[in-house]
């Protein structure tokens, strides 16, 4: 089951939160949102572990309370915002440290935090940890939103150059779609 997620996404990225963010897209043209599927939620926070980007005690104290899709989905986008319309920025980052406050967070001896509580504002909480993390390393403006018109995922850019969420899966198609419109133009 945790395949069928993964091979929707068209890469997963090293940090949680950006997968939280990239759980909607619009390959094929047709546009998914994976959160709204049943059960899906409960395969993320799997894949998330599988992954290495949730540890077992995390999963198990999100799990211990019902999570709000709904609530989720708003998170996700007023974070989406914040990324791709940057007046948005100091409000944001303001809601931001108080999302950590509807569940504080245990830190254990490795400094790996484990949310007050479960469910929908233990799951927001650690997303937002994760994502006040990559802001004080300045991650930030190195957050770019795929240059595929039909893809939604963000990545991180290290090298400044990177134009593709994933190289094989959009980069490739963009490069075959030019191809072949250049090549008709030839023709007329
Ligand atoms: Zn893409």
């Amino acid at each position: 089951m945790i395949k069928k997620l993964e091979a929707r996404y068209s890469y997963l990225s090293d940090y949680l939160f950006i997968n939280l963010l990239n759980t909607i897209n619009g390959r094929n043209n047709i546009f998914t949102d994976f959160l709204e599927e049943e059960g899906l939620m409960d395969e993320w926070l799997s894949l998330m572990k599988e992954r290495s980007l949730l540890n077992s005690e995390q999963v198990a104290k999100i799990n211990e309370s019902p999570i709000d899709i709904k609530k989720i989905q708003l998170f996700r986008e007023q974070c989406r915002a914040f990324f791709l319309e940057p007046e948005t920025k100091s409000i944001f980052l303001e809601n931001l440290a108080s999302n950590t406050e509807k569940a504080p967070l245990f830190f254990d001896k490795a400094f790996r935090p484990t949310p007050s509580k479960g469910g929908t504002d233990g799951l927001i909480s650690l997303i937002a940890y994760d994502m006040l993390t990559a802001h004080h390393n300045g991650l930030f403006p190195k957050i770019k939103k795929c240059k595929s018109d039909t893809c939604y995922a963000l990545f991180v850019d290290t090298s400044g150059r990177r134009k593709w969420c994933s190289m094989e899966v959009c980069g490739n198609r963009t490069k075959v779609r030019k191809y072949y419109a250049k090549k008709s133009e030839e023709h007329t």
